[in-house]
């Protein structure tokens, strides 16, 4: 399992990297980790904020590596890849630290699916209505029948995974690296839930369903 909290989170304004943001009354990185307590990994890899990684050492536990990421998500996936140490068919769950709401039932599906099929990941179809936008023009809009939005976890067999980072690509998932080269990627239908914290917004309701829990 390789979790990339290795991101600045510019939009979220706030002065330290987005996995070290705090949720409530602990990082973010933290209840994302705790979401996926509950699965069995042979390992465990978190790439961490550059000059973060006692911190993050700290948040991931005994049992876990942690390495620096990069500048980019790609180049933070392609470090702690290396950091796994693992080839042929075992398989490589990628999941975002800015997901806390990830499922374990979610990510054993997903898990499932990439044994069978090499490369699988979790998406949801999109409803609302694309518009592309010109100037604050519509140009035009989107058929939505078959679109559907990327998410995490992302499960490769770690021989497809080491051959789509080959080309040193930089793309904002893994599933894109695969489709450049024609490997067919199964899509497993995942909660809105798992969405990703990226604006101050997506904190107040990540904020706002953490205390409904309670
Ligand atoms: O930037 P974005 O929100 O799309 O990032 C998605 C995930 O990738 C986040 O969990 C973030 O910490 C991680 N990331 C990373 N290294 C980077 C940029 C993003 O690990 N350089």
């Amino acid at each position: 399992m390789i979790v990339v909290a290795a991101g600045s989170g510019t939009r979220l304004g706030r002065p330290e990297p987005k996995a070290l943001v705090p949720l409530m009354d602990r990082p973010l990185l933290s209840w994302t980790l705790d979401s996926l307590a509950s699965l069995s990994f042979a390992g465990r890899v978190i790439a961490a904020p550059p000059g973060r990684i006692d911190e993050v050492r700290k948040l991931a536990g005994e049992g876990a590596k942690v390495v620096e990421g990069g500048a980019t998500r790609s180049e933070s996936v392609r470090r702690a890849f290396q950091a796994c140490g693992v080839g042929g068919s075992t398989i490589v769950c990628i999941h975002d630290a800015a997901r806390p709401f990830v499922t374990a039932a979610e990510t054993e599906e997903i898990l499932a699916a990439a044994e069978e099929t090499g490369a699988a990941i979790a998406a949801t179809p999109v409803s609302d209505t694309i518009k592309n936008v010109q100037e604050n023009r519509i140009t035009g809009t989107v058929d939505r029948s078959t679109l559907w939005a990327a998410a995490t976890p992302q499960a490769f067999r770690a021989e497809i995974l080491a051959h789509a980072l080959e080309s040193g690509a930089d793309t904002t998932d893994e599933a894109a690296l695969c489709e450049a080269l024609g490997i067919p990627v199964t899509v497993v239908a995942v909660s809105r839930m798992g969405f990703k914290i990226t604006t101050p917004e997506d904190l107040q309701i990540a904020e706002a369903i953490l205390r409904n829990r309670r």
